[in-house]
């Protein structure tokens, strides 16, 4: 495996924290801690920082990772390059498969069990004190379509609720959900995969929903040209099934087509916890590992579950944007809204004829991602990552009466719980200039300067003895 992505780097899951450790950005906890609600109480507390090691759990060989793309910081670590890049990178990606391909040895196989116990070979959280008991979460499903042969990788959750057993949460139109009822249709099992620390370019196409990755396309194969080099995919031990090689914990298993049990509440990422309710029974056949693996576990309310779709929907938006309205320059989807229901859109008005077109960007970006509720266009003289400049934008350039429109019973999340079951408003902010009156709200100039704090002291000198 020669790592060629367009950064020149390695997105394979070890060489990504290697990277993360020299720049500062992995932070070893020092003793021993808890899965059972410390570990995720603590990676709670001092979420959206850098990456968080646990070396030594209680009651547990193998030590945790919190936090490992939950900031800013830590993706362009794991990346080598800025977000710009990283968006660059998945923009190309999209629409330009690069098949995996088959390898006979893999590390994932170094440690293959046929029996085992997941409770006490995995450190599995426990997470809040609301959850219903020990969840997976940072596990990327992968399965193969049983009509089609499409190839699918996705985030679910795993409660554990035996031995070898677990309940899984799998939403409606989703592509594994859609996968397991045509098993069930045909009586049979579903084999998949719960893959847990693997390639970052995975991690992120896993993340993909929707339009921007279709049924028909295989999330190995965007993954490949993300990385740069086909992904290196090997046959499970106990199952019909590929997964990729270079992963850290595998367990291999089938969905049950005929038994459901209680799975939940939990919580999710919009920070309230999810009902109890009825979830279809994962099977585990064999549980494989490297050698002194490393299991990943993400808080569901935290910045890291957000963080994993952030660049990948900016990506998408923007692109899309960029190719209906010609003057959109940038996008944010903004951390308060959970950086998929809130986006801040950068626009550049030439000319006169350019008036107008910052509207049809919002209602574009609404077609764009189902999700977004609220859209602020602003001028380019605006920095859309900084919350307060954007809503400086809002209090001086803004006319609620006049620049604020609302889209009543449009398609939404139906996890947003002030929605009518996934029908919601769309609110758009025109907070840009007119073009014809950009001189009137040209920001007052200043000369530009060196000068940062390093060159203040604490103590006068001599010109004012008295303040010594
Ligand atoms: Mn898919």
């Amino acid at each position: 495996m020669i790592p060629n992505t367009p950064g020149g780097i390695d997105t394979g899951f070890r060489a990504a924290l290697q990277r993360l450790q020299a720049a500062g950005r992995l932070r070893w906890y020092e003793g021993a801690a808890d899965p059972e609600f410390e570990i995720a109480g603590i990676m709670k507390k001092i979420d959206g920082g850098p990456a968080l090691l646990f070396p030594e759990v209680k009651g547990h060989a193998m030590p945790v990772l919190g936090n490992f793309l939950a900031s800013r910081e830590n993706c362009e670590a794991a990346f080598a390059t800025d977000y710009r890049g990283i968006r660059a990178m998945i923009g190309r990606a999209f629409g330009h498969p690069l098949p995996p391909e088959i390898v006979a040895e893999a590390p994932v196989h170094e440690n293959v069990h046929t029996t085992f116990d997941l409770g006490v070979q995995l450190p599995i959280l426990r997470h809040g004190d609301g959850d219903a008991g020990r969840f997976i979460t940072a596990g990327i499903v992968v399965a193969q379509d049983p009509e089609t042969g499409v190839y699918n990788a996705s985030y679910h959750r795993l409660q554990l609720i035996g031995p070898q057993r677990t309940a899984i949460k799998l939403d409606f139109g989703r592509h594994l959900r859609q996968a397991f009822e045509r098993a069930q249709r045909m009586g049979k099992p579903l084999p998949i995969a719960v893959c847990i620390g693997t390639d970052l370019a995975v991690y992120y196409t896993a993340a993909t929903m929707g339009a921007l990755m279709p049924e028909g396309a295989d999330e190995f194969a965007i993954a490949g040209r993300l990385a740069g080099r086909p992904i290196a995919m090997v046959k499970a031990r106990s199952q019909d099934l590929l997964y990729p090689a270079e992963t850290e914990i595998v367990i291999e298993g089938v969905l049950r087509p005929a038994e459901t049990v209680r799975e939940g509440p939990f919580g999710e990422f919009v920070g309230y916890l999810s009902p109890e309710g009825e979830a279809p029974v994962f099977e585990a056949s064999a549980l494989c590992h490297r050698h002194r693996p490393l299991y990943h576990a993400i808080n569901g309310v935290g910045r890291e579950t957000v963080m994993l779709r952030k660049y990948v929907l900016e990506a998408s938006l923007l692109s899309a944007l960029q190719a209906a309205v010609p003057i959109v320059r940038d996008v944010e989807m903004t951390a308060g809204g959970l950086h998929r229901f809130h986006a801040v859109l950068s626009v550049r008005k030439d000319s006169e004829a350019h008036e107008g077109f910052q509207r049809n960007a919002i209602l574009a970006a609404f077609a764009t991602l189902k999700d977004l509720d609220l859209v602020i266009a602003v001028d380019d003289d605006i920095d859309i990552r900084d919350p307060l400049d954007v809503e400086y934008a809002l209090a001086m350039r803004m006319e609620g009466s006049r620049d604020l429109f609302v889209v009543p019973g449009a398609r939404a999340h139906e996890y947003v719980r002030v929605s009518d079951n996934g029908r919601r408003a769309k609110v758009g902010i025109d907070a840009t200039v007119p073009f014809a009156e950009r001189d009137r709200f040209r920001r007052a100039p200043f000369r530009e300067v060196t000068t940062s704090l390093d060159r203040f002291g604490t103590k006068a000198k001599s010109a004012l003895p008295w303040l010594d």
